[in-house]
């Protein structure tokens, strides 16, 4: 066909690229077509593309709703790079009359503006006159309430797209759960067969989780076997800046801070030299990453867990570009999940559920015995085999116990004990330790103690990790467990709980005697 023959041309002469890649010639094909689209792409997936050749291949201006400046710049650098007429309306901007003399005049093939603009009567007025081909709707999870990032401002673009019903909409993202993804396409006025489901899978990452317990000694492990550039996520400028400088000292390898916090020229120097090296790695909060070009990062570590599957995808997601293997590692304590429930009580109600939900599903994530991959897979939508032979449970099997027994054990000591000790407390009373603390709380009299022994006692703090992940052990503010989530219907034995016992490793610690 000679339509699909100029498509191609066009791809070679705009981008220089022989071959679509995945599904964007779908997505490319159904914006020529006129038709409305929701792209779902894993971040590297080439999503700009799929509304820029189309900016490029149509008669009008494509416009490009983008929540970031940052974002719109770097998108403006490399479509103008590539000879496509591109500009930005933003706050950051100097030439606005320019940039609209030529959107009059028809000269523009891409223009950006971010939802709070675009959502104004004032720049629906602007649009009214003009041609328009398309409108492309960048991180149009932000649309959603479900989603992880929801902008109200997103909520506002559906009365101006209307206002020009017959331009097509593309809406592009790498993070949409089934949930996210209905709502995103109800909220834009996409039809349900306009969805294009890209694979989400990133087969040369190789995925682990597993317990934190010396966060600097486990990543100077893992820096010792890979001397690529890696970025390693923490959750709080403090913990960013302590890590950074313990890394640096621990490895001798060039580490670099980065957060909000930092002066912006220090900022931009560090993200810049990390750009260019072959071995930097950057200590960073989640405010690191997006829109950073960096092929070749060999790993994405992660102290402290994400605030989602989707979040954890993204981050993930920006090791190994290249396609050269990488490994994604998370680091997660109990505490990560006991404070991020904690900060639930403070979610808007209607927000709430969602929230818990997300937890939830992270937790399963955390704690599965089962392919990583398959369950990240599975939790965007795929049906992804149930082995992937490239994460650790594929590599190092781990094995389930039953511990309901234990579980209700350590659910009525946190009941007897009035529901405010930690677990080191807890530990004594259940295993008979007749600690002064415990005698002098009368503790020692309760019938839940000694009632743990054994083998039994090295499954406690493993149980109790799980319980607070999933939410059954809930942190009090000062610092003791209570009875959440189903912690009740475990006591009356109506629900059994299993763990994930994991393999005992040859590395690190000895402890690979017996098991
Ligand atoms: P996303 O927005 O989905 O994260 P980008 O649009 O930034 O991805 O594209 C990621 C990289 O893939 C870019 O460097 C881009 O040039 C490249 N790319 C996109 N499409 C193709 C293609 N068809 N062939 C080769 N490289 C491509
Ligand atoms: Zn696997």
């Amino acid at each position: 066909m000679s339509g699909n023959a100029g498509v191609l041309q066009a791809l070679k002469d705009t981008f220089g690229f022989d071959a679509f890649r995945g599904r964007q010639e779908e997505v490319v094909a159904r914006a020529l077509a006129g038709e409305s689209t929701l792209a779902v792409m894993p971040t590297g997936a080439g999503k700009s593309l799929t509304y820029q050749l189309p900016a490029v291949l149509l008669e009008g201006t494509c416009v490009v709703i983008s929540p970031l400046i940052a974002l719109m710049h770097d998108q403006l650098r490399s479509a103008r790079a590539n000879g496509i007429r591109a500009a930005t309306l933003t706050s950051a901007d100097a030439d606005w009359r320019e940039t609209q003399d030529a959107f009059r005049a028809g000269e523009l093939d891409l223009l950006y503006v971010a939802p709070e603009r675009a959502s104004q009567p004032a720049f629906r007025e602007f649009l009214s006159n003009s041609s328009l081909c398309l409108f492309a709707i960048d991180e149009a999870h932000c649309v959603s309430e479900w989603g992880h990032d929801f902008r109200p401002d997103y909520r506002m673009l559906r009365g101006l797209m209307d206002a020009f019903p017959t331009v097509p909409r593309l809406a592009l993202t790498a993070t949409a759960d089934n949930q996210t993804r209905a709502d995103v396409m109800a909220q834009l006025g996409i039809a349900d067969n306009g969805l294009v489901l890209a694979g989400f899978d990133r087969p040369n990452i190789r995925y682990a989780i597993r317990h934190r317990d010396n966060p600097v000694r486990q990543l100077n492990e893992l820096m010792a076997n890979e001397p690529g550039p890696g970025i390693v996520y923490a959750q709080t400028r403090r913990k960013v800046e302590d890590l950074a400088e313990k890394l640096a000292t621990a490895t001798g390898r060039p580490v670099l801070p980065y957060h909000a916090g930092l002066d912006p020229e220090v900022r931009a120097a560090n993200q810049a030299a990390f750009v260019a090296s072959e071995d930097i790695v950057i200590v960073a909060t989640v405010a690191f990453g997006m829109g950073i070009d960096k092929p070749d990062v060999r790993f994405v570590a992660h102290v402290g867990v994400p605030k989602s599957i989707e979040g954890y995808y993204q981050e993930t997601g920006r090791a190994g570009r290249d396609g050269d293997p990488a490994q994604a590692i998370m680091f997660w304590g109990a505490g990560d999940f006991a404070t991020a429930r904690q900060r639930l009580a403070e979610v808007d109600e209607a927000r709430r559920n969602a929230e818990r939900a997300r937890l939830d599903a992270l937790a399963g994530l955390v704690e599965t015995a089962e392919c990583r991959r398959a369950v990240l897979l599975r939790h965007f939508g795929e049906d992804p085999p149930s082995r992937c032979g490239n994460c650790d449970n594929c590599l190092e099997p781990a094995s389930v116990t039953d511990v309901t027994q234990l579980a209700r054990k350590l659910l009525s000591a946190v009941y007897r004990t009035g529901q405010s000790f930690g677990m080191g407390h807890l530990q004594k009373v259940l295993t008979g330790n007749e600690d002064e603390r415990v005698r002098q709380r009368g503790h020692d009299r309760l019938s839940v103690f000694g009632i743990v022994e054994g083998d039994e006692a090295r499954l406690l703090q493993p149980l109790s990790r799980a319980l607070q992940a999933r939410g059954d052990l809930v942190a009090t503010e000062h610092g003791g467990l209570a009875l959440g989530g189903s912690a009740r219907a475990i006591l009356r034995g109506e629900r059994t709980v299993e763990i994930v016992v994991p393999p005992k490793r040859s590395r690190g610690r000895r402890a690979d005697a017996t098991p």
